[in-house]
């Protein structure tokens, strides 16, 4: 058993004080069951238009992704770069999730707008960025809604814990976790990916754990490899960016994949998870 504070992560250790372990947190988002098989959940990295979200949606769902993302609140490095197209974007992204029938996982990064997003998301998405902000992780948790936590870039496994011990505090048993790359001092790619991270925190809790390789990678072409790496380190799901024309995305183009590449990438998931089944068996 690996060590973990138990007593300080009452709520998200995945043991009781008996050192009995507890059953996986299982849940629906619509017809979605977080925790059971793989789940992905794929779209732009921000809503641009009502046209590029329906696009997307469309080629996400002919792949086989279960949910559909799309960024309306964009926390961004520079204060000049492209912010998300806000309340209308949501307006946008939950009309392509209806017509193509998938729920919708959004960030929010203001808890003035907590109640909003959580009229109209099926997930909330709290970044990287935002991983300790600890009233808005209070908002999340006390909205009732299904939270994807993604890991701070610069936090260690222990600290990301601790966050989601925040949401469930308030009563809300419905979070994810999500790895996304941290802070190393390698450049070639984005962030470094510790899939480490996926059996580590699958072993100090129940929660579902979930891995982002497009924040983490930065480049599309690695997408597919580290993917596969997710589902053979047990992770129960991926949220991947594709954007109908990536060269023309207003963020994080080197990032994202065409409709055709994510295709592509969820076929090879699928064969990846199938042999993971037959292994196991
Ligand atoms: C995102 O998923 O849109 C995002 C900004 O990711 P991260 O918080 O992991 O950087
Ligand atoms: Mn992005």
């Amino acid at each position: 058993m690996l060590e973990i504070d138990a007593k300080r992560l009452p709520l998200v250790s995945a043991y009781d004080n008996d050192g009995k372990r507890k059953p996986f947190t299982r849940f629906d988002v619509g017809t979605v069951t977080i925790g059971n098989d793989i789940v992905v959940i794929a779209g732009p990295c921000s809503v641009e238009s009502e046209e590029q979200i329906m696009t997307a949606a469309k080629q996400v769902k002919a792949a086989g992704a279960n949910i559909l993302r799309g960024g309306a609140f964009k926390p961004r490095t520079s204060p000049y770069d492209f912010q998300g197209l806000g309340e209308v974007g949501l307006s946008y992204l939950k009309q392509a999730g209806m017509a193509v029938g998938m729920p919708i996982i959004t960030e929010v990064v203001d808890t003035r707008d907590v109640a909003f997003v959580a009229e109209h998301a099926d997930i909330l998405q709290i970044g990287a960025r935002n991983m300790q902000n600890f009233t808005l992780l209070t908002e999340v948790g006390k909205s009732g809604k299904p939270v994807l936590l993604k890991r701070g870039m610069g936090a260690t496994i222990e600290e990301w814990l601790h966050c989601a011990e925040y949401i469930v505090k308030e009563g809300n048993h419905k979070v994810i976790l999500c790895e996304r790359g941290i802070r190393t001092f390698e450049t070639y790619t984005r962030n470094t990916l510790d899939l480490s991270a996926v059996p580590v925190a699958k072993e100090l809790t129940h929660l579902p754990v979930f891995v982002d390789p497009s924040h983490a990678l930065g480049r599309k072409e690695l997408i597919k490899p580290m993917s596969l790496a997710a589902v053979c380190a047990g992770c129960d799901g991926l949220m991947i960016e594709v954007h109908p024309e990536p060269e023309k995305a207003l963020s994080d183009g080197a990032q994202q994949l065409t409709g055709g590449e994510f295709g592509t990438v969820m076929k090879a998931i699928k064969e990846c998870r199938n042999l993971m089944t037959s292994m196991e068996e």
